[in-house]
């Protein structure tokens, strides 16, 4: 039977008695973590969000009475005094270590089921027993420290935005659909039958329109939502840093947001120096084949081009001919792999896409996978590639954009293979001038690569119209380690121009009028130039906290699958509900 609280008052958290604490009575709450019956005297371990405390039981027979009824995860209330442990009995891993908690009184507070995991360990269990059972994963240590991470990471930014001069303003969630060009989630109305809200992909119109009113700083920790096939690691519902500033160019939002990186790698104690590197998206998909690319390590790639312009190699020359490129990277420390290890290499890059992936051993003379070419042309290739005598140079060629994202994915393998993913490192970049629109061959159309909001750079805003491909656009990715952990843009702040986007995109007046009517009026009466950007908790915690997967710092997320084990949604609705609603389910 569960006893009451009664007049158990915490004194201290389960992780907070030191040396310093011998001799003072105290209280402690929280759950059974493990209990040791030697006999004669009994060890508890009592866990709380703060940590683990020993508390023994020896020489009293009515307190060894209540010991013994204790299991796994009952929840328990101790009063006792502190001492100091044996010295064969200090636990140097635990921070409570030295001293133990002499106990007085046991209060069993309440019984539990056997868990179905261990809580006191870190052992594996699937993923859907961890979602199901949430509220017990989250007692383990791993999900406590991740989560206290996030909330120390979105307490840092809010401090620095408040002590910055931004508002945090709360926007709508049941809203009309905004174009960040996933599919809404719809809230059908009960009062305007047939008429939904959609839930906000982000506040984007919401922001611009603060900044309409004069707000000049928002910020927002919001959740948005969007209704995208599950990939990887993905959630339907997921928490940004939302970000906007009147009268701002790009420099002023990283200048913004670079400090208050740095005030956030602060919590996982990290020094980040300013500023922080910038690279155009042409480089960045030149050199690194991504727009997102890992800074952690080199393989940079090379144009090498040139070298085969006019080199007795028939199919590189034909097409550099034809516009197309050879480009490359060195692998340092590359010339060690066998010949074996090197085709198995070949194979994996004709898994990836590559058509051919030639090698270069930088041997005396030098050694290729294509026997066509003079050693001439090999020693030109490696040194313009800046191979060493240690590395394997690997090539591809064909269209520029192409062969680099091949490269980079390649670029990217290999630098997992050999391990050169430092999980220490923390390597920041802005990605700048992203183009402003791309085309899609299955329906001859462009769109906005980032929203229709964004501004042209404004020496390309007379090529919108005459060769919309190449038109760059204010808008700008943060890069952290190879994970887009951001993205914004400078907006455009004029009706004339806006209206003229959305003709770009296909967007007819009617439909323009129909959608962001509102926000297009609007933006006629006094709009300032305006900025901004939205960050990725979930992802910056991820990384910070060292998981792969965003699932571990939320603390109820969605299986990959959208489905939530532990309350069972979605689920069906009963057809009262259906009525009010005014729907009517198809089959
Ligand atoms: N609303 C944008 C997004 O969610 C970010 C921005 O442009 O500020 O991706």
């Amino acid at each position: 039977m569960p006893e009451p609280l009664g007049n158990l008052v915490r004194t201290h958290t389960c992780g907070a008695l030191r040396a310093d604490d011998v001799g003072a009575d105290v209280v402690l709450l929280g759950w059974v973590h493990r209990v040791r019956d030697l006999g004669g005297v009994t060890f508890i371990d009592i866990r709380d969000r703060g940590g683990v405390s020993q508390v023994v039981v020896r020489e009293n027979e009515a307190l060894m009475l209540v010991a013994k009824k204790l299991r796994s995860e009952f929840v328990i209330g101790v009063s006792g005094v502190v001492q100091r442990r044996s010295e064969d009995t200090v636990n140097a891993k635990l921070a409570t270590g030295e001293v133990e908690v002499l106990a007085r009184e046991i209060r069993i507070l309440n019984e539990a089921k056997t868990p179905p995991f261990q809580i006191a360990e870190d052992s594996p269990v699937s993923e859907d027993i961890r979602l199901k059972y949430r509220y017990l994963d989250l007692r383990r240590t791993r999900l406590q420290q991740n989560i206290g991470l996030r909330h120390r990471v979105t307490m840092a930014v809010r401090r620095y935005f408040d002590a910055n001069g931004f508002w945090e303003i709360e926007t709508p969630i049941l809203a009309k659909s905004t174009p960040e060009g996933a599919r809404d989630f719809l809230v059908p109305s009960r009062v305007h039958p047939g008429e939904f809200y959609a839930l906000p992909q982000s506040p984007q119109i919401f922001k611009q329109i603060l900044m309409i009113s004069g707000m000049d700083r928002y910020f927002q920790i919001v959740r948005c939502f969007r209704d995208e096939d599950q990939r990887a690691d993905r959630q339907l519902e997921f928490t940004q840093i939302d970000v906007e500033m009147s009268f701002a160019r790009p420099e002023s939002v990283y200048g913004i947001i670079e400090p208050l990186m740095q005030q956030v790698m602060k919590e996982i104690r990290r020094e980040v120096h300013l500023p922080m590197r910038r690279m155009a998206y042409a480089d960045a998909i030149g050199k690194y084949g991504s727009d997102k690319p890992d800074l952690r390590f080199g393989l940079e790639i090379t144009d090498l081009s040139e070298v085969f312009r006019d080199s007795e190699f028939r199919v590189f020359k034909q097409i550099v001919a034809d516009g197309g490129v050879v480009r490359g990277f060195a692998v340092p420390g590359g010339n060690k792999y066998t010949r074996s290890q090197i085709d198995v290499l070949v194979d994996q890059a004709k898994q990836m896409g590559f058509t051919g992936l030639i090698w270069v051993r930088p041997s005396e003379p030098p050694l290729s996978s294509v026997k066509a070419l003079t050693e001439g042309t090999l020693r030109a290739a490696l040194d313009r590639a800046r191979a060493t005598a240690d590395d394997l140079l690997l090539m591809a060629a064909g269209p520029a954009d192409a062969t680099s994202k091949l490269l980079g994915q390649l670029r990217l393998a290999i630098a997992k293979k050999e391990n050169l993913l430092d999980p220490d490192k923390f390597e920041f970049l802005w990605v700048t001038e992203f183009p402003l629109l791309e085309y899609h061959e299955e329906d001859g159309r462009w769109y906005s690569m980032h929203h229709p909001f964004t501004s042209p750079l404004d020496e390309d805003v007379d090529k919108l119209e005459s060769d919309p491909g190449t038109v760059r656009a204010k808008a700008y990715d943060l890069v952290l380690n190879g994970s887009e952990i951001g993205g914004g843009s400078v907006r455009i702040h004029d009706a004339a121009l806006q209206a003229r986007m959305f003709k770009r995109l296909g967007i007819g007046d009617e439909e323009a009028r129909d959608r962001f009517g509102f926000f297009l009026e609007a933006l006629e009466y006094g709009t300032p130039p305006h900025g901004g950007i939205a960050l990725g908790v979930d992802r910056i915690v991820a990384i910070l906290a060292g998981e792969s997967s965003i699932r571990e710092v939320i603390a109820f997320p969605k299986t990959a699958n959208a489905l939530d084990l532990m309350a069972g949604a979605p689920s069906a609705v009963d057809a009262k509900q259906l009525r009010e609603l005014h729907l009517k389910i198809q089959n």
